[in-house]
């Protein structure tokens, strides 16, 4: 088992020490794959950035089978030569494409969702995530699909498939034509609701052909490390996917 989504010290919202983080994992008797966040743009300056040739020098020495190294970007259309110049130059085991930003806003501040129905801010957010993933070149699996569900300031927060299915089947069948995996995100999967709603999402996907999942913890600090991970093995299991983790960009079946 890997978690393939962990954060350290090079994501500016973490408090990691990549020792920590190997410890815990070792102790959980897991892999884990490092996705430091990579967000070009982004409107607060020098926040969810990093040097990758920093990055590299730092963590190589800790790089085995069961430590690799990866990265979290942030895609907004107007910085694609950034993130193609980022993978085309550094050897990174594995990438997650994220939304995070929409239309120059960071969907966590409430201003993203002012003087917008939850229907007009979903739809924008989807419509983001659809770009991302026709721009599949650059990212190994879509990070989140729910991460709106997490800030949106609506009183029903969910995103629930019967609200989008055209589009999200159309982000869907962009991950099946390139082969690209979907993100189990566990931080907040202990909510019964999102965890109903996402099984449709992903037994959709599996529906249209899917079947490689990637399972992260999405951990900023060492005890958020393989958190949930029991519920993600049951989602796998009831949605009949086939859990990977990538090693040098090349998905690998976990154990
Ligand atoms: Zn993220
Ligand atoms: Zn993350």
């Amino acid at each position: 088992m890997y978690d393939c989504h962990v954060h350290t010290n090079f994501s500016t919202d973490a408090v990691m020490d990549i020792r920590d983080a190997i410890r815990v994992s070792n102790k959980l008797g897991i892999g884990l794959i490092i996705t430091d966040h990579m967000d070009y743009k982004h409107h607060i300056p020098n926040e969810f950035i990093f040097d990758p040739d920093e990055y590299f020098n730092e963590y190589e020495i800790y790089r085995s089978e069961k430590l690799l190294l990866g990265v979290e970007i942030g895609f907004r259309d107007d910085s694609l030569k950034e993130i193609r110049e980022l993978k085309d130059n550094y050897p990174f085991d594995f990438i997650i494409g994220a939304i995070h930003v929409v239309n120059g806003i960071d969907i966590y501040y409430k201003e993203y969702y002012e003087g917008k129905s939850k229907e007009q801010a979903y739809e924008e957010y989807l419509k983001n995530m659809l770009l991302l993933v026709k721009h599949h070149d650059f990212f190994d699996s879509l990070a989140h699909m729910d991460y709106i569900t997490r800030y949106s300031i609506y009183k029903d927060k969910g995103l629930y498939y019967k609200d989008f299915p055209d589009l999200i089947d159309e982000i869907l069948k962009e991950l099946l034509i390139a082969d690209k995996a979907i993100e189990i995100n566990t931080r907040w999967i202990h909510d019964k609701n999102t965890v109903d709603n996402f099984i449709i999402i992903l037994k959709r996907f599996r529906e249209l052909g899917g079947k490689y999942v990637t399972i992260g913890s999405d951990a900023h600090r060492p005890e958020d490390i393989g958190v949930n991970f029991d519920i993600a093995k049951e989602i796998v299991y009831v949605c009949d996917l086939k859990p990977v983790y990538y090693k040098g960009r090349k998905p690998y079946y976990v154990k």
